[in-house]
């Protein structure tokens, strides 16, 4: 397996791993809980060093998940978490982190995001992010399911140019981002994170897909997640609770696909012909 993994640089330069773990339903239901953290603690064995969570995920329950997971392992890892847009306002966003933190076990969060615009100005978010870094207990911070003209209001705002990461629906399946977003992005320097990446298993019976898989003896879900994987940029984040699914998924970082892979995914998933809004789950 691919070790050292592949990394996307920050910003401020720093260097974070392109594959990581989701959590999103984590934490629903208590009888799955202590599967939900053996699949994280699988991955991270694998070398995955990225989870990526919210307050949101099973009500703060995921949170507590990922606590779970990685006792004893945090300086390993890569921990991204986000505030829901309620709780964005610079007091509500201090506060929400620290119900993160104590539900994390952990004195500080990587990377944290605002989960989606909602109606608090982003400038008092951002102060509650600047207040949170300042005192250590967020490192880096970003935004998610922002279209271009959120994130260019964002990064117009004092503070809002460090913005790490933009956390967008992007796959196979929904490449609108490819039109405006990701090049504007990529000019700046500013990574993508991938999520949904396998759009929830939905596009796993797609022909092509499977098409592609067989040429390298792979499977559908290795190929959509080394499609993006390839990308400049890009952190990509499957959440997966099967063992078999978690081992599978971190094999697509040793899948390289080549030029007739990549003409054969553009005819059957063809990239974007003009502005689109870009979709959210
Ligand atoms: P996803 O990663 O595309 O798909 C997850 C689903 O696919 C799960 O049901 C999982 O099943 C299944 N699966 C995983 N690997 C598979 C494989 N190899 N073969 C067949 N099925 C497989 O979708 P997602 O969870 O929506 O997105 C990933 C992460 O992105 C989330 O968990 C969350 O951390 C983040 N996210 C963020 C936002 C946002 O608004 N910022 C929105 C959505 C997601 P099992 O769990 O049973 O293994």
């Amino acid at each position: 397996m691919t070790d050292p993994q592949p990394t996307v640089t920050l910003p401020d330069g720093e260097t974070v791993p392109a594959y990581g773990q989701g959590t999103w339903h984590m934490g629903e239901h208590r009888r799955r809980a202590e599967a939900e953290a053996a699949a994280l603690r699988l991955g991270i064995e694998l070398g995955v060093k990225l989870i990526d969570t919210a307050e949101m995920y099973g009500n703060g329950v995921a949170e507590q998940i990922v606590a779970r997971a990685m006792a004893g392992r945090r300086d390993e890892l890569f921990i991204v978490s986000k505030v829901l847009p309620y709780n964005a306002s610079r007091r509500g966003v201090v506060e929400a982190c620290e119900r993160s933190l104590k539900r994390l076990n952990t004195d500080h969060i990587d990377l944290y995001l605002l989960h989606w615009r909602g109606s608090v100005p982003f400038a008092e978010t951002l102060s509650g992010f600047d207040r949170l870094q300042r005192d250590g207990k967020i490192r880096h911070h970003g935004v998610s399911n922002f279209g271009l003209d959120d994130i260019k209001e964002w990064v117009a705002l004092d503070g809002g140019g460090a913005v790490a990461t933009n956390q967008i629906l992007y796959n196979l399946t929904r490449r609108g981002p490819e039109w405006d977003l990701i090049p504007w992005c990529r000019e700046r320097n500013i990574p993508i994170m991938a999520y949904s990446p396998i759009e929830q298993g939905r596009m796993l019976g797609h022909r092509a897909l499977a098409e592609v898989a067989a040429k390298h003896r792979a499977t559908p879900a290795q190929v959509a997640l080394a499609w993006l994987l390839r990308q400049e940029g890009m952190i990509v984040i499957p959440k997966a609770t099967e063992a078999a699914h978690v081992r599978e998924n971190r094999l697509a970082l040793d899948l390289a696909l080549d030029e007739t892979d990549l003409a054969t995914l553009d005819r059957s998933f063809p990239p974007p012909k003009g502005r689109t809004a870009l979709g959210m789950l």
